[in-house]
């Protein structure tokens, strides 16, 4: 015998829970109790849903599930930095990494989610790109990841506060852009004023590339960021670190930023990974200052995270102040980006769900 469909929960809005519930012969305030059980509470169990009766967790049970990702492993980094493997339903598994804002013991939280398993991009310095591409993921997967991963925290931090992750960067493994409609939904879900009620503002998506995503973005109608992996400021360059150049060059990818930028006059942020003997000479300088100068941007600077395996190397710290001030003089506005987690593999690039060690 075929074992029964559930219906998942997790990902519903508050009107398709009293749909659901209607559907099975339930009053309305039962939605609005699940609800707060799956958005503030970050509970998956229905037998843990105490105001629920008894038959009814058991009736849900049979019928329903709310996937919440199993957290599998977690490390965590000297600087407080938390790295999650999680496994999905098809045990399927992804990182998430959730990064301290400072010091301070009671900080907040920014978590940067995957948004597929593996990726298709293959960028040539990215652990996870090297690893290759298996799916995307679905929206209430990603908001499973925000849940699982704040679960985990309150459980160290011993704090229940709707607050504590403050910010989400869609920016761990895969390209957000090429799993748009569930990287949009999951974004919606987020920013519940009802349930988690994240910001938009306090959401940042980053994309290597993909000029339809950031086209269809800019007609979206929200307050995100938009950050692009530059990583180089010519064709050639950027052709070898990020194949999407390729279908996509620089100057056509300008152009879109430019059009996203006077239709929605947001900010956008470059992210420039900082490779030795690559991408950090006084002509790549020169190359970033000509191309972003003209554009309403921040530029982070992120010195490299070494892979094992592959043949990128971090600038040295003299290289790394010599490109910034090259940067700074020619008008940028510009952050060196302190990396976290890059003791447990848990920085830029380092994302590559391996096995259990
Ligand atoms: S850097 Fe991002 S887009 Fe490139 S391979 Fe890695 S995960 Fe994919």
């Amino acid at each position: 015998m075929n074992a029964q469909i559930k219906t998942e929960l997790l990902g519903m809005n508050m009107q398709e829970l009293e749909e659901y519930m209607a559907s099975m012969g339930e009053p309305r305030f039962r939605s609005r109790q699940i609800h707060k059980w799956i958005y503030q509470k970050e509970v998956n169990s229905f037998y843990d849903m105490s105001d629920l009766p008894r038959e009814l967790r058991q009736k849900l049970d049979e019928k329903a599930q709310i996937s919440i990702p199993r957290v599998l492993k977690q490390r965590v980094s000297v600087d407080g930095t938390r790295k999650f493997l999680m496994e999905l339903e098809d045990k399927k598994r992804i990182e998430t990494v959730l990064i301290p804002q400072s010091k301070d013991k009671n900080t907040r939280y920014t978590l940067c989610v995957s948004t597929q398993v593996g990726c298709p991009i293959g960028c040539a310095f990215c652990a996870t790109g090297v690893s290759g591409f298996q799916r995307n993921l679905k929206y209430y997967e990603i908001v499973g990841e925000y849940l699982g991963a704040k679960r985990e925290l309150e459980k160290k931090v011993k704090a229940e506060d709707n607050a504590l992750i403050a910010n989400v960067v869609y920016m761990g493994m895969g390209e957000p852009m090429l799993n748009y409609e569930d990287v949009i939904k999951s974004i919606r879900i987020l920013n519940d004023s009802i349930g988690i009620n994240l910001g938009q503002r306090h959401i940042t998506i980053s994309t290597s590339g993909d000029i339809g995503g950031i086209n269809k973005l800019t007609r979206e109608d929200l307050q995100v960021t938009l950050a692009i992996s530059l990583h180089a400021c010519n064709d050639e360059t950027r052709n070898d670190l990020i194949p999407l150049n390729r279908k996509y060059p620089i100057s056509e990818l300008m152009e879109a930023i430019n059009n996203y930028i006077l239709e929605t006059n947001r900010r956008v942020t470059f992210e420039y990974i900082m490779l030795d003997n690559i991408n950090v000479s006084r002509a790549d300088a020169d190359d970033m200052i000509k191309l972003i100068k003209p554009v309403l941007a921040n530029v982070n600077l992120i010195p490299y995270n070494e892979v094992e395996g592959l043949i990128y190397k971090k600038p040295s710290d003299k290289t790394i102040m010599q490109f910034y001030n090259w940067l700074v003089n020619g008008g940028l506005n510009v952050t060196i980006r302190e990396e976290k987690g890059s003791d447990i593999e848990a920085a830029c690039g380092q994302l590559r769900a391996k096995r259990e060690r």
